[in-house]
């Protein structure tokens, strides 16, 4: 491990030299999604870039034991602890169980996160396996006096803790103003910052999934979820913790919060956040309460290739909020298909020269290490391309570099030629059909005729006699 990795560590402020705590290996958790609808793909945004700090570690040598949550219970309209469970919402929409939404939409995501070339984590738990780790790890805060019981629902107790908000600036003036727009104040709370840990006889009586609890029948908070689970299958010491900015305050605070006090020690040593996506010509981040939203089968249905969106993030800086506009789409899938073309072409045999193979390797992993510069990165990809040096060798170092990028540079042309080519020859056998079909006509023989629309039909080809002649479209 020549270069070594450096990133932006948001306990610290400052970006420094990763070093695991145990040589070699890195325990690392990500938050995973709220299964009540699709993921946008802001949210993508973070898997992705989550994914490329995977694969970089992986690149670098490590190896790396990713672990992630889904969050299939507890998880309220508002980050802290207000509104309706986002759960419930979901099967009220859809007039479903909340198990049926939990299951329909982790299919999803993970099907997303496929057609993205995002891996799949080595651990992957949803929180409801895991309601007798919640219900230990609340037990002991309460032993240790960290946690308390009022008005039916156990909440954590901030005051206890020398500092709260060691992630983020937050003071505690700023909260009193945030929670004055906050119609569901809680008033059980000793104070403005506590959260709750787990739910019994509280408002949300309406939760359809409740668990028996020393406390009484309930559901936990989420917050809880990330440190149990991670806990579970990584111990006591983290490497790398990451999500979304919109995590830092109060999921990841209050992570660390329960975490600490419930181990007694220092939990996790770094913590990577991924910034916002934006829409053009909107200022806030994308969410789903907004309505609609950008999905990935949205873009695909617009004619985009999932891994233009993956470039595209790519190209932009982790740390920076990222603007997305289909004018920007359209530049990066005419830069994609140029890319992929031009390394299709590209003859694979011959000698790999070594020299220039190593030199290259070192300038790519420079820019990853440098808090993860994937555009320098694919900046590096472009500039060994027009170097002055075997096919054999720019062929072997973009598949050696796909390790991390996986933009599929080697395989997409031929997938893409393959399917216009299973195209063309649908679209010739429907012409020739069509014009059979004519003749059938000319004939009088319409049983003829329909039974090769029927024929077509079923091939998902459907026929509209129009005024101009026939037409044909997918049905
Ligand atoms: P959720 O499913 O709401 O828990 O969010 C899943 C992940 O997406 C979290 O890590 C969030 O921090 C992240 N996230 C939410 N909105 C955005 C956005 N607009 N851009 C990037 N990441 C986001
Ligand atoms: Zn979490």
């Amino acid at each position: 491990m020549e270069n070594k990795l450096r990133f932006y560590n948001t306990l610290t402020r400052k970006v420094e030299t990763f070093i695991p705590n145990e040589e070699g290996r890195v325990a690392m958790y990500t938050c995973g999604p709220t299964v009540y609808h699709f993921a946008h793909i802001g949210n993508l945004r973070s898997y992705i870039m989550e994914d490329l700090l995977e694969k970089t570690l992986r690149y670098l040598g490590y190896d790396v034991k990713r672990v992630m949550n889904i969050t299939d219970v507890g998880h309220l309209s508002s980050d802290a602890d207000t509104g309706e469970d986002k759960m419930l919402k979901g099967a009220k929409r859809e007039h479903k169980s909340v198990m049926e939404i939990a299951r329909f939409y982790t299919e999803a995501f993970f099907n997303d996160c496929g057609k993205l070339n995002i891996k799949t984590p080595d651990v992957v738990e949803p929180a409801t396996n895991c309601i007798s780790e919640f219900i230990h790890m609340i037990q002991t805060l309460m032993e240790k006096g960290y946690a308390y019981e009022q008005g039916g629902n156990i909440y954590f107790d901030t005051s206890r803790l020398k500092e709260y908000y060691v992630l983020s600036n937050h003071s505690e003036q700023e909260l009193l103003v945030g929670v004055r727009d906050d119609v569901d104040e809680d008033a059980n709370k000793r104070n403005k910052s506590d959260f709750v840990l787990w739910f019994t006889k509280s408002k949300f009586d309406a939760q359809e999934l409740k668990w028996e609890s020393p406390w009484g029948l309930g559901y936990p908070g989420w917050h809880i979820e990330c440190s149990c689970i991670s806990m579970k299958h990584l111990g006591e010491y983290m490497d790398i913790h990451c999500g979304g900015v919109d995590n830092i305050f109060p999921h990841h605070t209050n992570e660390i919060a329960q975490s600490e006090s419930y181990l007694g020690h220092k939990w996790c040593n770094y913590w990577f956040h991924v910034h916002h996506l934006i829409e053009k010509g909107k200022t806030s981040k994308m969410s789903k309460s907004s309505g609609e939203f950008l999905t990935v089968s949205f873009l695909e249905n617009k004619g985009y290739d999932p891994l233009v969106y993956r470039m595209f993030c790519l190209q932009s800086h982790y740390r920076k909020p990222l603007e997305i506009s289909y004018e920007v789409l359209d530049n990066m899938t005419a830069a994609y298909d140029k890319l992929v073309k031009r390394i299709a072409a590209l003859q694979r045999e011959g000698d790999v020269d070594q020299g220039k193979y190593a030199a290259y390797k070192t300038r790519f992993e420079q820019a990853l290490c440098d808090d993860l510069n994937s555009s320098m990165a694919l900046t590096v990809l472009y500039d060994m391309l027009k170097e002055d040096m075997s096919d054999a060798t720019k062929y072997a170092l973009a598949e050696d570099f796909d390790r991390v990028l996986s933009l599929n540079l080697t395989t997409a042309h031929a997938a893409k030629n393959a399917d216009q080519q299973v195209d063309a020859e649908l679209e010739s056998y429907i012409l020739a059909r069509i014009e059979e079909r004519k003749a059938a006509k000319k004939e009088k023989n319409f049983a003829r005729a329909d039974a090769i629309r029927a024929q077509l039909l079923e091939k998902g080809i459907l026929l509209e006699d129009t005024r101009e002649g026939v037409k044909w479209k997918k049905a």
